[in-house]
């Protein structure tokens, strides 16, 4: 109870809940805000609607309309133009779910205003806007503002605390008091109830009074290591695209394969995930300080001169 206030005042949201997972607290979010047979207006590369084993479809039974997220950036007349009209044979638009930071293989930041208009469009059709916010301190934090800010507008929102924040276990979900209590019943329903749940939440309390502001040195780290690696010849990394505690970068121009460059990497202990046929993803985070970053780079370095 004291970790669902302590994330309500946060996000300055009336209520929270204490869930296992995000995913857990994403797919409560989506049953609690929809009916059988509605769509759902979401990011093409959202963890919702790629990494959640179809959930959408196997537990709210309601089918998706993807949207291509540019950066990060939410095209508003596109959006407006996936809402469905009103029609005998037409499914209705029952929820609209964005993602901040955006693009699990990114970490970008959607902009206030972005937020702010996707909110204006759902008012406008009567249709809630809930945000998937596993990673929103680390947006907060780049942006320098406090997160009630960022999420004023939603509906709803969830951010894990596995991630930058560190604690072993669990995410919070939260949104007003009659949203809240509908989803605290669904999560029961799903077998997600809690009964000695003092000692999961006690991490959790820690990381959300200690890990916040540290999320500034995973994204300060992230930049270094970023500038860092663009300045080897033929790796691709583009500096812009950091925003938060995530860069990716392509071996596209070297005589390397993405899956012979990993594994080089892990052989010295650095762990990157692939991404596509020639790309890949690092995150930095507690685990990871100023000195590893210049070891990650003389690796690099030298798997790469030694090609
Ligand atoms: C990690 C993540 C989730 C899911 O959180 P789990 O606790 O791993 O289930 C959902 N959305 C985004 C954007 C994430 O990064």
């Amino acid at each position: 109870k004291k970790l669902e206030k302590m994330s309500a005042d946060i996000l300055g949201k009336e209520d929270a809940l204490f869930t296992t997972s995000g995913t857990l607290a994403n797919q409560i979010a989506v049953m609690t805000f929809t009916n059988r047979g509605e769509e759902v207006i979401i990011g093409d590369t959202s963890h919702i609607y790629n990494l959640e084993v179809g959930a959408l479809a196997a537990l709210s039974q309601v089918q998706t309309r993807p949207i291509n997220v540019e950066n990060g950036y939410y095209d508003i007349e596109k959006m407006e133009s996936l809402i469905r009209n009103k029609g005998i044979q037409n499914a209705k638009t029952g929820l609209i779910c964005i993602e901040n930071t955006n693009n699990l293989n990114a970490g970008f930041v959607v902009p206030i205003d972005n937020i702010n208009a996707v909110c204006e469009l759902g008012k406008k059709h009567h249709i809630p806007v809930y945000m998937d916010g596993a990673r929103i301190f680390n947006a907060a934090v780049a942006l320098d503002v406090e997160v009630k800010d960022i999420v004023k507008n939603v509906d709803a929102v969830m951010f894990a605390l596995t991630k930058g924040l560190c604690a072993p276990f669990g995410a919070i979900l939260a949104g007003d008091k009659e949203f809240i209590e509908k989803a605290r019943w669904i999560k029961q329903r799903l077998g997600g109830g809690f009964r000695q749940a003092g000692f999961l939440a006690a991490p959790a309390i820690v990381a959300i009074k200690e890990m916040i502001p540290r999320l500034k040195e995973d994204n300060k780290n992230a930049k270094i290591l970023g500038e860092k690696l663009s300045a080897i010849e033929g790796l691709d990394v583009n500096v812009d695209n950091i925003h938060t505690s995530i860069l990716t970068g392509s071996v596209k121009k070297l005589p390397i394969t993405i899956d012979e460059f990993l594994d080089r990497l892990k052989e010295n202990k650095i762990k990157a995930k692939r991404i596509s046929d020639d790309s890949f993803r690092m995150v930095t985070h507690l685990g990871i300080e100023e000195n590893e970053i210049e070891r990650v780079v003389k690796v690099v370095k030298e798997t790469i001169n030694n090609i």
